[in-house]
């Protein structure tokens, strides 16, 4: 029986409204699309691939390829092997790309269509590959699908015996091509040799040019995964979704992995940057060292705007943990921390963030929805929201700023293309912010105290 007392939430374990997450494949649809020449493959129905393309392509207003096995009555009964193997030769045929990537759906993990078996048979051209992961929708989230995909390609691509190449592994984690792009301004900053895998820029932010190119530049080339396994070490960034895939770049070919938050805010980006300096043994850069003291002056600048205010932050795990210790670093609080994503892991990191930070009564939980959010901040208010497209009814609803920030942002355009990430990314966080408090702060304001501040 439901507890509806008014300030009471009822307890739900079988339902979800308003999901703070989408399905594996999504993620596993990205993580192929970082990859050279790669046509991410779906093996289900043609509903499933048409979803996961449209998301992908709402969120980066670009075009999201990817092929299907297109299941109808008779493969969900007799098994899909007879679509994977007219399928893939169709797409090696007609669309010749270097790999094909393909992804189970709900359908084909329950009618328990295995995967290995029919690539083992399949007839792939010279020269060509195919990997797989699973990606069964029902557990976890896109965020499960995305390394999962990752950890595919390494399963099948990485060679042990790989020569030495002196180089960095990076593992960007889930974030946008601009975050891709300014991880490696810094990589090349520091100086550092590196393959960065996925890669998303150049592919999902590639230019217009007047000439459609199925396969942009961009992506991390299939020959540098295989050398994955003679790099010196991997910086895996994002805790909560790259440790996976370095795991299994270590097990394959015992390249040594170092997990690292996403470098969002100061004490983040610092780690990222000092796991750098230790490898490579490099000073900082100077240019590096002053972006971090413009950071630190444009947070100090306005933090009459935000300190003490209250925000509710959602989304992928890495991205909500990274916001909630940068907004504790601005001095606001970060009152309700929460991701879709299940994993006990994310709750247990918050805790030990809003700890470091002496964050009081503040709330995460994974596995989460956005309903839940917004009956939290019915029962207490925040004075921001922040996260994906999908909070904005609650911002409508409690009259509350949204900025948005992380996956997916339906509603606007361009936001893909700029980081959050190292010390710019604060900066352009930081922007944000203060723009939404301060907007509020003039609308609500008397006529007489619409004035300039210094
Ligand atoms: S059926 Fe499963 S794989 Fe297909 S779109 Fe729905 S959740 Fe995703």
């Amino acid at each position: 029986m439901l507890d509806m007392t008014p300030g009471k939430l009822a307890e739900r374990s079988a339902l979800r409204v308003n999901p703070c997450k989408t399905c594996q494949p999504v993620g596993a649809m990205y993580a192929a699309l970082g990859v050279h020449g790669c046509m991410p493959h779906s093996h289900g129905s043609q509903g499933c691939a048409s979803y996961h393309r449209t998301f992908l392509s709402r969120h980066f207003k670009e075009p999201a390829i990817a092929s299907t096995s297109s299941f109808t009555e008779g493969a969900s009964v007799f098994g899909g092997g007879a679509n994977l193997r007219a399928g893939v030769k169709n797409v090696f045929d007609i669309y010749r790309p270097d790999v094909i990537a393909v992804h189970t759906t709900c359908l084909s993990e329950t009618i328990g269509d295995d995967l290995n078996a029919y690539i083992s048979d399949l007839d792939i051209p010279e020269g060509k590959l195919v990997v797989h992961a699973n990606t069964p929708s029902y557990v976890g989230s896109h965020i499960n699908g995305f390394y999962n995909m990752m950890t595919g390609f390494i399963n099948y691509l990485a060679r042990p015996e790989a020569e030495k190449t002196g180089k960095i592994a990076v593992f960007p984690g889930f974030v946008n091509p601009g975050d891709m792009r300014e991880l490696q301004r810094l990589l090349k900053a520091m100086g550092a040799a590196f393959t960065m895998f996925p890669d998303a820029s150049g592919v999902m932010d590639a230019p217009m040019t007047g000439h459609y190119e199925m396969y942009p530049g961009g992506g991390t080339r299939v020959e540098d995964i295989a050398r994955l396994g003679g790099s010196e070490i991997t910086l895996a960034l994002g805790e909560l979704t790259s440790d996976e895939p370095a795991n299994a770049l270590k097990r394959k070919c015992g390249v040594e992995y170092k997990l690292l938050p996403l470098p969002i805010g100061v004490a983040f980006t610092d780690r990222f940057l000092m796991a750098l300096f230790r490898q490579l043994k490099r000073d900082i850069p100077a240019e590096l060292e002053e972006e971090r003291g413009q950071l630190l002056d444009v947070m100090l600048d306005g933090h009459f705007y935000y300190a003490g205010k209250k925000a509710a932050i959602y989304g992928d795990p890495d991205t909500a943990l990274g916001l909630a210790n940068f907004v504790m670093e601005m001095g606001m609080t970060p009152k309700y921390v929460v991701t879709g994503t299940p994993g006990a892991a994310f709750v247990r990191r918050a805790g030990e963030l809003f700890r470091l930070h002496g964050a009081k009564d503040c709330l995460a939980k994974d596995a989460a929805d956005l309903f839940e959010l917004h009956q939290w901040i019915k029962n207490e208010r925040v004075d921001v929201l922040i996260g994906g497209s999908y909070g904005k009814q609650i911002a409508r609803a409690e009259d509350i700023p949204l900025v948005r920030v992380g996956f997916p942002i339906l509603d606007r355009y361009a936001h893909s293309y700029f980081p959050i990430v190292g010390y710019r990314g604060g900066m352009r966080l930081l922007e944000l912010l203060a723009g939404a408090l301060m907007d509020r702060q003039d609308r609500d304001c008397a006529d007489e105290d619409m004035e300039m501040v210094m």
